[in-house]
Parts: structure tokens; sequence; C-alpha cells
């Protein structure tokens, strides 16, 4: 199942040096419609600083909408998130998304560019970094996710669990306060589930405030800090992880596991 590495994992000790100093998320009163259609009916919810968050929950359930409203690629209609105390919406976008950093199903790398490229065109673009310095940064987030000397292939001519090792080391380039994973090991091969689930129980180790939108119930209940299950746009309970998992109190937890688990 994999569980037994990340458990092993956990106790180790970090040999990388590389702390990430992560934010605090505090999520209020948000909502959120789609047209008459209304997906976040009024989220509570406070992620510490250098916490794993795991949100479960069944399809459709607004766990997508959730932590995209969370780097606005879409709008709140009511409710407030602060970042480290502040309002994301006195934010520009661009500056929002490089302090909450995010993780897709599908990498989103652009094909035609080299691992290390993919990392250095936001260090140049957004934060306007030099070449040099943006090259040196590419070489260390790439080291940290355990692709060394793997700067040059291009997305095509590396594994699915590579590819999506490069997106998240792009996502820790702009030195985000907050990364969010949604589904990022749904598309992939079982066989590489596990190194980058492993990769994620590492950067939470390592001090990264992380939200993670995910199916493996093992990484939820070994790595999270915190379980939220989310319902119809709502939580419906969130406990840390034994809470949750030995002693669920409401009937929909307990029929989504006899479905997940
Ligand atoms: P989950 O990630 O839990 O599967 P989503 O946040 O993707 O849930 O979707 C929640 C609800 O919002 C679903 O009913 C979905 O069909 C709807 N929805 C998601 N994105 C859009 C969109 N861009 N426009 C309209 N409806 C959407
Ligand atoms: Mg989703």
């Amino acid at each position: 199942s994999g569980l037994e590495e990340v458990a092993e994992l956990k106790t180790a000790p970090t040999q990388e040096a590389h702390r990430f100093d992560g934010g605090s998320l505090s999520i209020r009163g948000l909502r959120l419609s789609y047209g008459s259609l209304e997906v976040l009916r009024g989220i509570d919810l406070d992620v510490p600083k250098g916490s794993v968050t795991c949100i479960i929950g069944p399809s459709g359930s607004g766990k997508s909408t959730l932590l995209r409203s969370l780097n606005r690629l879409v709008e709140m209609n009511a409710g407030e998130v602060t970042l480290d105390g502040a309002d994301i919406r006195a934010m520009k976008p661009e500056t929002l998304r490089a302090k909450v950093g995010m993780v897709f199903q599908h990498f989103n790398l652009f094909p035609d560019h080299t691992a290390r490229e993919n990392i250095m065109l936001s260090l140049t673009r957004i934060k306007g970094l030099p070449r040099a310095e943006a090259r040196r940064i590419a070489e260390a987030r790439l080291a940290d996710v355990g692709l060394e000397g793997r700067g040059d292939h291009r997305p095509a001519n590396l594994s699915g669990g590579q590819q999506q090792r490069v997106a998240i080391a792009r996502a820790l380039a702009m030195e985000p306060e907050v990364v969010l994973f949604d589904e990022v090991t749904s598309a992939l091969d079982p066989e590489l589930v596990k190194g980058v689930l492993n990769l994620m129980a590492d950067l939470g180790r390592r001090g990264m405030t992380m939200v993670v939108v995910t199916h493996e119930m093992g990484f939820a209940r070994q790595v999270a800090d915190q379980i939220v299950f989310m319902d119809e746009g709502r939580i419906v309970e969130s406990g840390p992880p034994d809470q949750l998992f030995d002693a669920p109190r409401t009937e929909r937890l307990k029929s989504f596991f006899a479905e997940v688990l």
C-alpha cells in the first residue's frame, strides 16, 4: 500500500538541510457559486503555519473549487481568506499565486521547455530574477525533488512521476508560503505514486504549509496534521487523522470510508 514507506520517511532524519518557512491561511465564511449553483456554502478553516491539511470527500463536493479560490483562480462571492493575516483580495493575483503555489493533476508543464526552463520561467518572468540566479534556484529545487541532473530533459522524456516532481519543484522555487496540491497522483501509473507521496511527506516534515486534496487515504492518515471531509460544499467533519478514521461521527463520513477504504 506504500504506507510502510511513508511511515518510515516520517521518522527518518532529514538528509537535506533546506527548510521551508511556510505561512498560515485562515478561511472564514467562504461562499462561491457558479451561476445559480452554490458550490461552497460557508467554509471555515484554519491552516496553521507548517502544517499539512488533507481534504477528502466525494467527487463534486467542491474540493478543487476550494483550492482554486485560495489563490484566486476563481473568485469567492462572500467570506474572507487571509494569508499570514493579510486579506488575499488585497493582493495582486500574480503576487498571491507566487505566495500560494499550486500543483495540478496533469502537471501543466510547458512541453517545449526543459525541466530547468519550466522552473526558471516563473522566476525570470514573475519575480524578475536574472537568468543565472533563476538557474541556480532551479538546480537547487530539482535536487530537492530528487531530479538532480535531469534539468535538460523535456517533459516528454520524463516519467509521469518525474514530471509531477518538476511541477512541485517549480512551485517550491517561488518560495511560497503555502502549496496547494489537487489530486496530484491521480493521473500517475500506480508504481509512480509512492515516490511523489514520499516527496510530499518530506516537504511537510521540512516545514512547508500544504493543503492536499487526495484520494490516498493512507497518505492522509500518515502525513496529515488535520483532515477535512467535505460534502456538498460544506465541511462535514474535520480533525486529527486518528479521530476521523477511527471514530467518524457522521453517517456521511462513514459511508464515504465504506466506499474508499
Ligand atoms: P471536486 O473537486 O470535489 O470534485 P469541484 O470543486 O470540481 O469538486 O466541483 C464542485 C461542483 O462545481 C461540481 O458540481 C462541479 O460540476 C461544479 N463546477 C466546477 N467547476 C465549475 C465551473 N467552472 N463552472 C460551473 N460549474 C463548475
Ligand atoms: Mg477536484
